[in-house]
């Protein structure tokens, strides 16, 4: 099936066309420039962005795939997590679609998405398979019996994102937002040994948590309190040792209970996604566990990472094979989705 996919849930407005497991186009426009300034994204900013971005998104994600909307089977739409403002507009624009040129319409969950697109470049899932998303608003370690049908949440972050956690260590050093990417570069020339930063969570705590479960709150608060002490003290702040601490610390223990959590299920593959999996801390922490414990991991292409339509486009076509029914015309958004809806 040939399926249109999407996204607005954040400061992305993209739209894909995904035909069975090839990406016939992708295009991504951002708001996040206008953000920046701010220090993060700004709701009405972005659903503003979003009424402007998304007519000429969708008409060039049509046009690149030299298609018109009567050549698509369906259509799919982020329903949600994401701020409601920006689900609105991109709900609202794909309703009208699909009503005008009388194809079916899939809201489906975003999250879900980011495992999902995966399948463009490895192929098909096996069996069984975990997932870990990481961005800067989910750190949730799913498991997959069936992309379109069924996905139980194995463990989440009790508090903040890991991509959160970046973004607010790398205030405190003055890097502009988004800070993530710039600790990654940092800490490429750091000591990750060089300073002791916590890592969240690693047993759970007095058993009420699952072992699954994240936190990184406290990551970003030893953080913090070792840079405020180096500054009473006098002291410069060094950099890239820090970035490189904390970018040690996250990754090892998202890596580290991501492949204990595959040996747990019985899962030999790992699937990974969101913003955050575009770390290189992560991705090498991942590649290097994984291969120890014999667990195939599958980190996509940056540009399948980051929020896309094609990760949208690509879940509807699983759910248009599984022969999943489209979602009601009147299907309203959730900002708070359950990881264990896949689509409404
Ligand atoms: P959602 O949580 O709804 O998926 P989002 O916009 O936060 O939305 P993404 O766009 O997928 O998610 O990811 C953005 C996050 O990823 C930001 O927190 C950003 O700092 C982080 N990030 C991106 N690249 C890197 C990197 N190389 N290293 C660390 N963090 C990164
Ligand atoms: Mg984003
Ligand atoms: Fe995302």
């Amino acid at each position: 099936p040939v399926v249109l996919g999407i996204e607005s849930t954040c400061d992305e407005t993209a739209a894909a066309v995904v035909q069975g497991r090839t990406l016939v186009s992708n295009v991504v426009a951002s708001s996040m420039d206008e953000h920046a300034r701010y220090g993060g994204v700004i709701p009405e900013i972005a659903s503003r962005a979003h009424a402007e971005a998304l007519v000429p998104v969708v008409s060039k994600a049509l046009a690149d795939a030299d298609m018109t909307l009567s050549d698509i089977d369906a259509i799919a739409v982020s329903a949600g997590p994401g701020l409601a403002g920006c689900l609105a507009v991109g709900v609202s624009g794909a309703k009208a679609l699909a009503w005008a040129a009388h194809k079916p319409i899939y809201g489906i969950n975003h999250v879900i998405g980011h495992i999902a697109v995966t399948q463009l470049q490895f192929g098909n899932f096996p069996p069984d398979v975990l997932a870990l998303i990481v961005s800067g608003g989910h750190t949730s370690l799913l498991h997959v019996a069936d992309v379109a049908r069924h996905v139980d949440v194995v463990g989440t972050t009790l508090d903040d994102a890991a991509g959160e956690c970046f973004d607010k260590v790398a205030r405190l050093i003055g890097f502009p937002y988004p800070g993530g990417p710039h600790i990654d570069k940092h800490a490429q020339s750091g000591d990750p040994k060089a300073i002791k930063v916590p890592q969240g969570l690693t047993q759970g705590r007095s058993g009420r948590e699952h072992p699954y479960d994240f936190s990184f709150s406290g990551v970003k608060t030893a953080v913090a309190r070792w840079i405020e002490q180096q500054q009473d003290a006098g002291r410069e702040i060094p950099v890239d040792d820090v970035c490189a601490s904390l970018a040690d610390s996250v990754a090892t223990v998202l890596a580290n209970k991501a492949i204990r959590g595959c040996e747990q299920y019985g899962s030999g593959t790992l699937i990974v996604g969101g913003g955050f999996s575009a770390n290189s801390q992560l991705r090498a922490k991942l590649l290097e566990v994984g291969t120890e414990h014999g667990i195939d991991v599958r980190i996509p292409q940056l540009k399948l990472c980051t929020d896309n339509g094609a990760m949208v486009a690509m879940l509807g076509v699983n759910l248009v094979e599984a022969g999943v029914a489209p979602s009601a015309p009147d299907f309203p958004i959730d900002s708070s989705m359950p990881m264990d809806v896949i689509s409404v």
